[in-house]
Protein backbone atom coordinates (compact mmCIF):
# COMPACT_ATOMS: atom_id res chain seq x y z
CA UNK A 1 0.00 0.00 0.00
CA UNK A 2 1.36 3.31 -0.79
CA UNK A 3 1.87 6.22 2.05
CA UNK A 4 -1.29 8.03 0.98
CA UNK A 5 -3.48 5.26 1.41
CA UNK A 6 -1.75 3.94 4.66
CA UNK A 7 -2.04 7.44 6.06
CA UNK A 8 -5.89 7.74 4.96
CA UNK A 9 -6.67 4.23 6.72
CA UNK A 10 -5.13 5.34 10.11
CA UNK A 11 -7.12 7.95 9.89
CA UNK A 12 -10.27 5.79 9.14
CA UNK A 13 -9.69 3.48 12.06
CA UNK A 14 -8.72 6.53 14.09
CA UNK A 15 -12.33 8.21 13.80
CA UNK A 16 -13.95 4.76 14.26
CA UNK A 17 -11.87 3.92 17.46
CA UNK A 18 -12.55 7.60 18.76
CA UNK A 19 -15.94 7.72 17.96
CA UNK A 20 -16.64 4.10 19.43
CA UNK A 21 -14.66 5.18 22.83
CA UNK A 22 -17.07 8.60 23.01
CA UNK A 23 -20.56 6.96 22.27
CA UNK A 24 -18.97 4.30 25.32
CA UNK A 25 -18.90 6.94 27.44
CA UNK A 26 -22.29 8.35 26.75
CA UNK A 27 -23.89 4.91 27.42
CA UNK A 28 -25.38 4.47 30.67
CA UNK A 29 -25.07 0.84 31.48
CA UNK A 30 -21.22 0.87 30.77
CA UNK A 31 -19.56 0.89 34.18
CA UNK A 32 -17.86 4.11 34.83
CA UNK A 33 -14.79 2.63 35.62
CA UNK A 34 -14.04 1.18 32.48
CA UNK A 35 -14.91 4.56 30.59
CA UNK A 36 -12.13 5.66 33.06
CA UNK A 37 -9.80 3.15 32.54
CA UNK A 38 -10.06 3.76 28.60
CA UNK A 39 -9.84 7.54 29.05
CA UNK A 40 -6.85 6.67 31.50
CA UNK A 41 -4.94 4.29 29.79
CA UNK A 42 -5.85 4.25 26.16
CA UNK A 43 -6.93 8.27 25.39
CA UNK A 44 -4.79 10.00 27.76
CA UNK A 45 -2.07 6.95 27.53
CA UNK A 46 -0.88 4.89 24.81
CA UNK A 47 -2.92 7.87 21.75
CA UNK A 48 -1.42 10.76 23.32
CA UNK A 49 1.42 9.80 23.76
CA UNK A 50 2.29 8.24 19.97
CA UNK A 51 0.51 10.60 19.02
CA UNK A 52 2.64 13.32 20.66
CA UNK A 53 5.93 11.39 19.62
CA UNK A 54 4.51 11.91 15.77
CA UNK A 55 4.00 15.59 16.43
CA UNK A 56 7.46 16.13 17.74
CA UNK A 57 9.43 13.98 15.60
CA UNK A 58 7.50 16.35 12.31
CA UNK A 59 8.19 19.31 14.24
CA UNK A 60 11.90 18.56 14.61
CA UNK A 61 12.85 18.67 11.05
CA UNK A 62 11.24 22.09 10.64
CA UNK A 63 13.74 24.08 11.97
CA UNK A 64 17.09 22.25 10.40
CA UNK A 65 14.65 21.77 6.81
CA UNK A 66 14.23 25.96 6.81
CA UNK A 67 17.66 26.73 7.43
CA UNK A 68 19.85 24.71 5.35
CA UNK A 69 16.50 24.44 2.35
CA UNK A 70 16.76 28.42 2.19
CA UNK A 71 20.34 28.84 2.46
CA UNK A 72 20.92 26.23 -0.55
CA UNK A 73 18.08 27.98 -2.72
CA UNK A 74 18.70 31.37 -1.82
CA UNK A 75 22.75 30.98 -2.55
CA UNK A 76 21.90 29.10 -5.74
CA UNK A 77 19.68 32.02 -7.13
CA UNK A 78 22.86 34.16 -6.66
CA UNK A 79 21.75 36.92 -8.07
CA UNK A 80 20.21 39.69 -5.58
CA UNK A 81 17.60 41.54 -7.53
CA UNK A 82 15.84 37.94 -8.72
CA UNK A 83 15.26 37.18 -5.26
CA UNK A 84 13.93 40.75 -4.74
CA UNK A 85 11.52 41.03 -7.24
CA UNK A 86 10.41 36.96 -5.95
CA UNK A 87 9.64 37.99 -3.06
CA UNK A 88 7.68 40.61 -3.53
CA UNK A 89 5.05 38.80 -6.33
CA UNK A 90 5.29 35.97 -3.62
CA UNK A 91 4.39 38.45 -0.50
CA UNK A 92 1.98 40.26 -2.89
CA UNK A 93 0.15 36.97 -3.88
CA UNK A 94 -0.21 35.95 -0.53
CA UNK A 95 -1.69 38.96 0.60
CA UNK A 96 -4.04 39.31 -2.12
CA UNK A 97 -5.26 35.68 -1.95
CA UNK A 98 -5.71 36.41 1.65
CA UNK A 99 -7.73 39.39 0.82
CA UNK A 100 -10.63 37.31 -1.42
CA UNK A 101 -10.67 34.69 1.15
CA UNK A 102 -11.92 36.98 4.29
CA UNK A 103 -14.15 38.66 1.56
CA UNK A 104 -15.41 35.72 0.29
CA UNK A 105 -16.08 34.68 3.99
CA UNK A 106 -17.42 38.08 5.10
CA UNK A 107 -19.89 38.09 1.73
CA UNK A 108 -20.95 34.39 2.48
CA UNK A 109 -21.39 34.95 6.63
CA UNK A 110 -23.79 38.15 5.51
CA UNK A 111 -26.02 35.54 3.20
CA UNK A 112 -26.31 32.82 5.56
CA UNK A 113 -26.61 34.66 8.60
CA UNK A 114 -25.66 32.29 11.32
CA UNK A 115 -25.30 34.07 14.15
CA UNK A 116 -28.87 36.01 13.89
CA UNK A 117 -31.69 34.77 16.32
CA UNK A 118 -28.77 33.37 18.79
CA UNK A 119 -28.99 36.34 21.32
CA UNK A 120 -26.47 36.23 23.69
CA UNK A 121 -26.20 37.92 26.64
CA UNK A 122 -23.60 38.94 28.81
CA UNK A 123 -23.46 35.92 30.78
CA UNK A 124 -20.37 34.57 29.27
CA UNK A 125 -17.18 35.41 31.11
CA UNK A 126 -13.85 34.27 29.10
CA UNK A 127 -10.62 35.95 29.75
CA UNK A 128 -9.08 35.65 26.48
CA UNK A 129 -5.13 35.37 26.10
CA UNK A 130 -3.62 38.07 24.57
CA UNK A 131 -2.97 38.69 20.39
CA UNK A 132 -0.03 40.46 19.59
CA UNK A 133 -0.23 44.18 18.34
CA UNK A 134 0.52 44.90 14.68
CA UNK A 135 3.57 46.70 15.50
CA UNK A 136 4.99 43.61 17.12
CA UNK A 137 4.34 41.40 14.74
CA UNK A 138 6.62 44.10 12.30
CA UNK A 139 9.85 44.28 14.86
CA UNK A 140 9.56 40.31 15.28
CA UNK A 141 10.51 39.48 11.96
CA UNK A 142 13.88 40.81 12.91
CA UNK A 143 16.21 38.54 14.93
CA UNK A 144 19.03 39.60 17.35
CA UNK A 145 20.15 36.41 17.95
CA UNK A 146 19.91 33.65 15.11
CA UNK A 147 20.27 30.65 17.89
CA UNK A 148 17.60 31.87 20.04
CA UNK A 149 15.32 31.98 16.79
CA UNK A 150 15.91 28.65 16.15
CA UNK A 151 15.57 27.45 19.46
CA UNK A 152 12.42 29.04 19.53
CA UNK A 153 11.33 28.26 16.17
CA UNK A 154 10.43 31.40 15.06
CA UNK A 155 10.14 30.93 11.53
CA UNK A 156 10.32 35.10 10.27
CA UNK A 157 13.77 35.65 12.29
CA UNK A 158 14.99 32.56 11.06
CA UNK A 159 13.88 33.24 7.16
CA UNK A 160 15.70 36.44 7.57
CA UNK A 161 19.04 35.12 8.87
CA UNK A 162 19.13 31.92 6.42
CA UNK A 163 18.23 34.80 3.41
CA UNK A 164 21.44 37.09 5.02
CA UNK A 165 23.97 34.10 4.88
CA UNK A 166 22.47 32.85 1.29
CA UNK A 167 22.99 36.01 0.07
CA UNK A 168 26.64 35.91 1.48
CA UNK A 169 27.22 32.45 1.02
CA UNK A 170 26.76 33.44 -3.03
CA UNK A 171 28.82 36.45 -2.52
CA UNK A 172 31.64 34.84 -0.99
CA UNK A 173 33.65 33.46 -4.11
CA UNK A 174 35.34 30.15 -3.68
CA UNK A 175 34.79 29.60 -0.07
CA UNK A 176 31.68 30.42 -1.13
CA UNK A 177 31.29 27.63 -2.74
CA UNK A 178 32.28 25.20 -0.82
CA UNK A 179 29.83 25.99 2.14
CA UNK A 180 27.30 25.71 -0.81
CA UNK A 181 28.26 22.85 -1.42
CA UNK A 182 28.18 21.57 2.06
CA UNK A 183 24.41 23.01 2.34
CA UNK A 184 23.26 21.26 -0.99
CA UNK A 185 24.81 17.76 0.51
CA UNK A 186 22.41 18.92 4.21
CA UNK A 187 19.86 19.90 1.98
CA UNK A 188 19.79 16.09 0.64
CA UNK A 189 20.36 14.68 3.86
CA UNK A 190 17.24 16.55 6.08
CA UNK A 191 14.97 15.70 2.86
CA UNK A 192 16.42 12.04 3.93
CA UNK A 193 15.17 12.88 7.23
CA UNK A 194 11.75 13.67 6.59
CA UNK A 195 10.92 10.74 3.88
CA UNK A 196 12.17 8.60 7.32
CA UNK A 197 9.41 9.76 9.20
CA UNK A 198 7.19 9.80 7.25
CA UNK A 199 6.59 6.17 7.88
CA UNK A 200 5.34 6.95 11.60
CA UNK A 201 2.80 8.94 9.71
CA UNK A 202 -0.22 5.98 9.58
CA UNK A 203 -0.01 5.30 13.45
CA UNK A 204 0.42 9.09 14.31
CA UNK A 205 -2.20 10.48 12.31
CA UNK A 206 -4.13 6.99 14.03
CA UNK A 207 -3.32 7.97 17.86
CA UNK A 208 -4.36 11.90 16.90
CA UNK A 209 -7.68 11.35 15.49
CA UNK A 210 -8.71 8.45 17.92
CA UNK A 211 -7.90 11.11 20.78
CA UNK A 212 -9.37 13.45 18.92
CA UNK A 213 -12.70 11.95 18.40
CA UNK A 214 -12.76 10.27 21.82
CA UNK A 215 -12.63 13.60 23.85
CA UNK A 216 -15.18 15.64 20.85
CA UNK A 217 -18.74 15.20 22.08
CA UNK A 218 -21.52 16.02 19.45
CA UNK A 219 -23.68 18.19 21.96
CA UNK A 220 -20.77 21.47 21.19
CA UNK A 221 -21.54 20.72 17.13
CA UNK A 222 -25.24 20.84 17.41
CA UNK A 223 -25.75 24.26 18.67
CA UNK A 224 -23.00 25.96 15.53
CA UNK A 225 -23.56 23.71 13.29
CA UNK A 226 -25.13 26.66 10.75
CA UNK A 227 -21.40 28.61 12.04
CA UNK A 228 -19.98 25.15 11.20
CA UNK A 229 -21.41 24.63 7.92
CA UNK A 230 -20.35 28.52 6.60
CA UNK A 231 -16.98 28.44 7.36
CA UNK A 232 -16.65 24.74 5.85
CA UNK A 233 -18.59 26.04 2.64
CA UNK A 234 -16.16 29.33 2.61
CA UNK A 235 -13.60 27.06 2.81
CA UNK A 236 -14.42 24.73 0.11
CA UNK A 237 -15.34 27.74 -1.89
CA UNK A 238 -11.79 29.34 -1.91
CA UNK A 239 -10.07 26.09 -1.46
CA UNK A 240 -10.92 24.74 -4.28
CA UNK A 241 -13.00 26.97 -6.74
CA UNK A 242 -10.26 30.45 -5.84
CA UNK A 243 -7.26 28.47 -6.02
CA UNK A 244 -7.94 26.60 -9.32
CA UNK A 245 -8.95 29.39 -10.88
CA UNK A 246 -5.47 31.68 -9.89
CA UNK A 247 -3.93 28.64 -10.80
CA UNK A 248 -5.10 27.98 -14.01
CA UNK A 249 -5.35 31.50 -15.33
CA UNK A 250 -1.97 32.34 -14.39
CA UNK A 251 -0.35 29.06 -15.26
CA UNK A 252 -2.95 27.24 -17.12
CA UNK A 253 -1.82 23.90 -15.48
CA UNK A 254 -4.92 21.75 -14.33
CA UNK A 255 -6.16 22.21 -10.68
CA UNK A 256 -6.76 18.67 -10.91
CA UNK A 257 -3.32 17.61 -11.32
CA UNK A 258 -2.54 20.25 -8.27
CA UNK A 259 -4.55 18.73 -5.53
CA UNK A 260 -3.66 14.84 -6.74
CA UNK A 261 0.27 15.98 -6.48
CA UNK A 262 -0.24 17.83 -2.89
CA UNK A 263 -2.26 14.96 -1.61
CA UNK A 264 -0.09 13.78 1.26
CA UNK A 265 0.97 17.80 2.37
CA UNK A 266 -3.06 17.88 2.68
CA UNK A 267 -3.75 14.41 4.83
CA UNK A 268 -0.83 16.05 6.81
CA UNK A 269 -2.11 18.99 7.43
CA UNK A 270 -5.22 17.66 8.10
CA UNK A 271 -4.19 15.31 10.83
CA UNK A 272 -1.65 17.30 12.56
CA UNK A 273 -3.58 20.92 12.30
CA UNK A 274 -0.45 22.57 11.57
CA UNK A 275 1.24 24.18 8.44
CA UNK A 276 4.41 24.52 10.60
CA UNK A 277 4.68 20.85 11.30
CA UNK A 278 3.69 20.05 7.79
CA UNK A 279 6.43 22.10 6.06
CA UNK A 280 8.58 19.70 5.91
CA UNK A 281 5.94 17.40 3.64
CA UNK A 282 4.92 20.39 2.19
CA UNK A 283 8.61 21.34 0.83
CA UNK A 284 8.98 17.40 -0.26
CA UNK A 285 5.91 17.58 -2.21
CA UNK A 286 6.51 20.75 -4.14
CA UNK A 287 10.08 19.19 -4.87
CA UNK A 288 9.14 16.18 -5.84
CA UNK A 289 5.74 16.28 -6.95
CA UNK A 290 5.09 19.92 -8.16
CA UNK A 291 8.26 19.82 -10.04
CA UNK A 292 9.28 23.13 -8.18
CA UNK A 293 12.73 24.25 -8.04
CA UNK A 294 14.01 24.32 -4.29
CA UNK A 295 15.52 28.24 -4.96
CA UNK A 296 11.85 28.71 -5.15
CA UNK A 297 10.53 26.52 -3.07
CA UNK A 298 12.83 26.64 -0.01
CA UNK A 299 11.76 30.66 -0.08
CA UNK A 300 8.15 31.00 -0.73
CA UNK A 301 6.74 27.93 1.30
CA UNK A 302 8.16 28.40 4.95
CA UNK A 303 7.67 32.27 4.20
CA UNK A 304 3.70 30.77 3.35
CA UNK A 305 3.10 28.40 6.24
CA UNK A 306 4.13 31.51 8.34
CA UNK A 307 2.22 34.09 6.87
CA UNK A 308 -0.43 32.76 4.84
CA UNK A 309 -3.32 31.65 6.07
CA UNK A 310 -6.53 31.70 3.97
CA UNK A 311 -8.32 29.26 6.04
CA UNK A 312 -7.92 31.26 9.19
CA UNK A 313 -8.62 34.48 7.71
CA UNK A 314 -12.18 32.70 6.03
CA UNK A 315 -12.58 31.36 9.73
CA UNK A 316 -12.23 34.72 11.57
CA UNK A 317 -14.39 36.71 8.51
CA UNK A 318 -17.26 34.18 9.12
CA UNK A 319 -16.51 34.28 13.27
CA UNK A 320 -16.65 37.86 13.15
CA UNK A 321 -20.06 37.82 11.62
CA UNK A 322 -21.61 35.45 13.89
CA UNK A 323 -20.19 37.28 16.65
CA UNK A 324 -21.45 40.36 15.80
CA UNK A 325 -25.21 38.63 14.81
CA UNK A 326 -25.75 36.25 17.86
CA UNK A 327 -24.79 40.08 20.22
CA UNK A 328 -26.84 41.92 17.30
CA UNK A 329 -23.97 44.57 17.04
CA UNK A 330 -24.23 46.23 14.12
CA UNK A 331 -20.28 46.52 13.10
CA UNK A 332 -21.23 48.39 9.31
CA UNK A 333 -19.15 48.99 6.11
CA UNK A 334 -16.41 50.45 7.59
CA UNK A 335 -16.41 48.01 10.46
CA UNK A 336 -15.82 45.01 7.64
CA UNK A 337 -13.48 46.61 5.32
CA UNK A 338 -11.42 47.02 8.94
CA UNK A 339 -12.06 43.40 9.13
CA UNK A 340 -10.49 42.33 5.38
CA UNK A 341 -7.51 44.84 7.09
CA UNK A 342 -6.98 43.07 10.38
CA UNK A 343 -7.29 40.03 9.70
CA UNK A 344 -4.91 40.05 6.80
CA UNK A 345 -2.13 41.25 9.28
CA UNK A 346 -3.97 38.46 12.26
CA UNK A 347 -2.77 36.28 8.95
CA UNK A 348 0.87 37.41 9.27
CA UNK A 349 0.71 37.12 13.01
CA UNK A 350 -0.45 33.94 13.36
CA UNK A 351 1.96 30.84 13.78
CA UNK A 352 1.54 27.98 11.80
CA UNK A 353 0.54 25.46 15.01
CA UNK A 354 -2.74 24.22 15.85
CA UNK A 355 -5.72 26.66 17.66
CA UNK A 356 -4.03 30.26 17.03
CA UNK A 357 -6.31 31.30 14.51
CA UNK A 358 -8.69 31.55 17.28
CA UNK A 359 -6.44 34.20 19.87
CA UNK A 360 -5.33 36.27 16.73
CA UNK A 361 -9.42 36.22 16.08
CA UNK A 362 -9.02 38.59 19.42
CA UNK A 363 -7.24 40.91 17.72
CA UNK A 364 -9.83 41.10 14.84
CA UNK A 365 -12.90 41.31 17.14
CA UNK A 366 -11.41 43.97 19.73
CA UNK A 367 -10.44 46.28 16.52
CA UNK A 368 -13.76 46.53 15.18
CA UNK A 369 -15.48 46.26 19.11
CA UNK A 370 -16.78 43.44 19.09
CA UNK A 371 -17.12 41.50 22.50
CA UNK A 372 -13.74 38.91 22.53
CA UNK A 373 -16.08 36.16 24.91
CA UNK A 374 -17.87 35.98 21.06
CA UNK A 375 -14.51 33.17 20.89
CA UNK A 376 -16.22 30.96 24.38
CA UNK A 377 -19.00 30.66 22.16
CA UNK A 378 -17.06 28.92 18.63
CA UNK A 379 -14.39 26.92 20.72
CA UNK A 380 -16.43 24.03 21.01
CA UNK A 381 -16.25 23.61 16.99
CA UNK A 382 -13.01 25.12 16.84
CA UNK A 383 -10.92 21.81 16.66
CA UNK A 384 -12.23 20.18 13.92
CA UNK A 385 -12.55 23.50 11.88
CA UNK A 386 -8.50 24.00 12.26
CA UNK A 387 -7.85 20.88 10.60
CA UNK A 388 -9.96 21.84 7.65
CA UNK A 389 -8.70 25.70 7.84
CA UNK A 390 -5.24 24.06 7.98
CA UNK A 391 -5.96 22.33 4.52
CA UNK A 392 -6.48 25.35 3.01
CA UNK A 393 -3.58 26.84 4.38
CA UNK A 394 -1.19 24.69 2.86
CA UNK A 395 -3.21 24.42 -0.28
CA UNK A 396 -2.76 27.94 -0.77
CA UNK A 397 1.07 28.16 0.16
CA UNK A 398 1.45 25.57 -2.74
CA UNK A 399 -0.78 26.67 -5.22
CA UNK A 400 1.26 30.60 -4.81
CA UNK A 401 4.61 28.51 -4.82
CA UNK A 402 3.69 27.00 -7.91
CA UNK A 403 2.59 30.09 -9.73
CA UNK A 404 5.51 31.82 -8.49
CA UNK A 405 8.06 28.99 -10.13
CA UNK A 406 6.00 28.88 -13.27
CA UNK A 407 6.77 32.81 -13.72
CA UNK A 408 10.58 32.61 -12.60
CA UNK A 409 10.78 29.52 -14.98
CA UNK A 410 11.48 27.40 -12.32
CA UNK A 411 8.91 24.99 -12.46
CA UNK A 412 9.44 21.73 -14.36
CA UNK A 413 6.06 21.54 -15.99
CA UNK A 414 6.47 17.58 -17.04
CA UNK A 415 7.36 16.51 -13.79
CA UNK A 416 4.39 18.67 -12.79
CA UNK A 417 1.90 16.91 -15.51
CA UNK A 418 3.53 13.57 -14.44
CA UNK A 419 1.08 11.70 -12.65
CA UNK A 420 2.90 8.37 -13.30
CA UNK A 421 5.32 9.80 -11.24
CA UNK A 422 3.69 8.92 -8.12
CA UNK A 423 4.57 5.82 -8.32
CA UNK A 424 8.07 6.89 -8.79
CA UNK A 425 7.21 9.07 -5.93
CA UNK A 426 6.18 6.23 -3.14
CA UNK A 427 9.04 4.28 -4.25
CA UNK A 428 11.02 6.82 -2.56
CA UNK A 429 9.10 7.15 0.47
CA UNK A 430 9.59 3.39 0.89
CA UNK A 431 12.99 3.28 0.41
N1 LIG B 1 -3.71 25.69 12.63
C1 LIG B 1 -3.53 26.71 11.65
C2 LIG B 1 -2.29 26.44 10.86
O1 LIG B 1 -1.34 25.91 11.34
C3 LIG B 1 -3.47 28.07 12.25
C4 LIG B 1 -4.80 28.40 12.86
O2 LIG B 1 -5.71 28.82 12.14
O3 LIG B 1 -4.98 28.24 14.07
O4 LIG B 1 -2.21 26.72 9.70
Amino acid sequence: MNLTARILLGMGLGLVLGIFINTLGQISWVPSAVNEWLSWALVDGILDVIGAIFLASLKLLVVPLVFVSLVCGCSALGDNTRMGTMAAKTLALYLLTTAIAISLALIMANLIQPGVGMNMGEQITFVPKDAPSIKDVFINIFPSNPIKAMAEGNMLQIIVFSLLMGVAVSKSGEPGRKVQELFVHLNEVVMKMVVILMHLAPYGVFCMIAKLFANLGYGAIADLIKYFLTVVLVLVLHGIGVYSLILTSLTRLSPLTFFTNIRPAILFAFSTSSSSATLPVTLNVAEHRLGVDNSVASFTLPLGATINMDGTAIMQGVATVFIAQAFNVDIGLGGYLMVIATATLASIGTAGVPGVGLITLAMVLQQVGLPVEGIAVIIGVDRLLDMMRTVVNVSGDSMVTTVIANSENMLDRDQFSDLSDLDEYNEIVKK
